[in-house]
């Protein structure tokens, strides 16, 4: 009998370690520690309802379990064979029976790809991630496969890069691949911080095997010998569980000289960021590994010519990363049989917010909205009403109720004045102030901007300015399109993706919930 109990950040925070040594004692205390493994996994995804552990082999799924409670899933799960009925999730959907996994809205509608040993491994065993076909991507890379094989099989697949931009990953590592100078590097931008996001740090928690693994087979496709994973310093357990990751993947045969006795040789180092947003633009994230300061610079060249060092480099997030052993082992066909015509895939989304079910949540692209926040996220706590979702973070904007049936792709969020971002998703009820909104994601990106250009760096604080008199009662006749005319101002004329849309949040608020602003400046308060 396992137990599989929550080791993500929001399981640990709610006190998962605590529940694991009183479990371990109770079950030492009735000599059944040899019968009983109590394993500590990722992130489980269901953070509203940690600390959360699932009893095998019958999957039974128990929730907000706390240390106190050992004692009795000792004796009545272990030695009686009854389920806890206390910790059980009560759920419409699983009302009438012991609810599995499975059988809870939250899990039911989502499809794994990246988070695919969810729940599943110890993210610290590497035997673990073996056990399920890990590494078995870079095996098959190293034995069948050209450089060019796998770049066609990423190019075939459709998969677009999950960092923001979605451009297709196939195309980067092709482009990377034809300038031959040497050394060349991988990179992984882990660099994840967008409020309300926590997509990749769950990721590199809780199986940071298939991080590296990815990493491997992009650097054999685009000739590299050496990867770093830039990752804020601020998700300790993200680079301690990657660290171990490296040791035990180099223990392994499975980075370093000689990978597998083919011949491929590939190393990865850590970098820890020191928390900067605006090193998650690529440039300014190369830069930040040189030593130096942080700050975008002009394209081209194009890192795939001269990035890290001036050298060719190849960038890709997390999420990313950790789409390419299953692409490889299942065929770019498989994949792309999943999403739509241009977003193929799933996507990994951190829900947030006004919403029952907090968590982190993987759905096929073109999931619409409405399922996302109301299938999977259980709808908005307290009876209120859904008024909006800031989808993407302070590059993003706002998604109104009304258009709730806007499906989950590249396109259709920026038809509808959203864009898919890295997949921070915050969900706002009837009692948010949508210019208090605006106000605080424009905060966030004038205290991020590194002031480089003009725009970015005056236009914001101006922007802020105006919208904190709005909110404070000292909104003028005019406001509305002067914040207009700035916001596409700075929008043009930024220099990097920060600046380029940080605008957003205020445009697709005025766009939509105009009416608050005018009530705000009528109104006085
Ligand atoms: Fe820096 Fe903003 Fe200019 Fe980007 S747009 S380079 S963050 S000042």
């Amino acid at each position: 009998m396992q137990f599989m109990l929550c080791a993500g950040t929001g399981c640990l925070a709610s006190g998962s370690l605590d529940v694991k040594e009183a479990l371990d004692r109770e079950l030492a205390k009735r000599n059944l520690q040899d019968e009983v493994q109590v394993i500590m996994t990722g992130c489980n995804g269901f953070c509203a309802a940690g600390p959360i552990m699932v009893a095998y082999p019958d999957g039974i799924f128990y929730n907000q379990v706390k240390p106190e409670h050992a004692p009795l899933i000792v004796e009545e799960h272990v030695l009686k064979g009854r389920v806890v009925e206390k910790l059980l999730f009560k759920e419409e959907a699983a009302k009438d029976r012991v609810p599995l996994m499975k059988d809870i809205g939250f899990f039911g509608l989502q499809r794994l790809i990246v988070l695919r040993n969810r729940g599943l491994i110890d993210a610290e065993n590497i035997d673990d991630y073996i056990a399920r076909d890990g590494y078995a991507a870079l095996s098959k890379v190293l034995e069948e496969m050209t450089p060019e094989d796998v770049i066609e099989e990423i190019k075939k697949s459709g998969l677009r890069g999950r960092g923001g931009g979605g451009f297709p990953c196939g195309l980067k590592w092709e482009e990377c691949r034809k300038y031959t100078s040497f050394p060349k590097y991988t990179i992984c931008n882990g660099d994840e911080g967008d409020p309300g996001a926590f997509m990749d740090r769950s990721v590199m928690e809780g199986d940071p095997h298939s991080v590296l693994e990815g990493m491997a087979i992009s650097g054999y496709a685009i000739g590299a010998e050496q990867g770093y994973i830039y990752v804020r310093a601020e998700y300790p357990l993200a680079i301690q569980r990657l660290q171990k990751a490296i040791e035990d993947a180099r223990a392994y045969g499975l980075l370093g000289q000689d990978i597998l006795g083919k011949g491929f040789n590939f190393d990865i180092a850590i970098y820890p960021g020191a928390g900067a947003f605006v090193c998650g633009e690529s440039t300014a994230l190369m830069y930040s590994i040189e030593g130096k300061r942080g700050m975008p610079r002009i394209k081209p060249p194009r890192s795939a010519e001269a990035g890290l060092w001036n050298q060719p480099t190849n960038l890709n997030n997390v999420e990313t990363y950790a789409n390419i052993n299953p692409i490889i082992l299942n065929g770019a066909d498989w994949f792309a049989s999943i999403g739509t015509e241009g977003s193929k895939g799933t996507k990994v989304f951190a829900l947030t917010g006004a919403i029952a079910n907090v968590g982190l949540v993987e759905v096929p692209m073109g999931t619409s909205l409405k399922s996302l926040i109301f299938d999977i996220g259980g709808g908005i706590p307290k009876k209120r009403k859904f008024k909006a979702a800031q989808i993407g973070g302070p590059s993003g904007g706002c998604i109104p109720s009304g258009m709730e049936d806007v499906q989950i792709d590249y396109e259709s969020l920026i038809s509808a004045g959203a864009m898919m971002g890295s997949g921070g998703v915050v969900i706002m009820d009837e009692l948010t102030c949508m210019v208090d909104t605006a106000r605080f994601f424009t905060d966030f990106s004038v205290e991020e901007s590194c002031g480089k250009c003009v725009p970015c760096r005056e236009g914001l604080k101006v922007m802020y300015d105006k919208l904190t008199d709005i909110v404070e009662g000292r909104g003028q006749e005019g406001d509305i399109e002067f914040l207009i005319e700035l916001g596409n101002h700075i929008n043009n004329t930024s220099h990097c993706g920060l600046g380029k849309s940080a605008a957003n949040p205020v445009l697709s608020t005025i766009r939509y919930f105009r009416h608050e602003y005018e009530a705000h400046i009528r109104d006085k308060h």
